[in-house]
């Protein structure tokens, strides 16, 4: 749910998610790999998007340390 301006901070980027693994895979045609750690999705590929203010519909997503820290110093 976008809630506007007044709601900021509290969107859902899966490049914020505590879940994601970025690696590289040499394997791959693009060897940037954006991995899921999560129990349920054993390291398949994150769902994303990762395009700029698109956020994910993962019902997995929890933020990450980073985030949480960011959102802490809006307060
Ligand atoms: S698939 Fe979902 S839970 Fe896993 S890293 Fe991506 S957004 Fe996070």
């Amino acid at each position: 749910m976008n809630l506007g301006s007044t709601d900021r901070g509290a969107e859902k980027y899966a490049i914020d998610c505590k879940h994601l693994k970025r690696t590289i895979d040499r394997e791959r045609p693009d060897p940037y790999a954006m991995l899921c750690t999560h129990i349920v999705r054993d390291d398949k590929d994150c769902v994303g998007p990762f395009l700029e203010d698109l956020e994910t519909e993962c019902g997995l997503w929890e933020p990450n340390t980073e985030l949480v820290n960011r959102q802490k110093n809006r307060l």
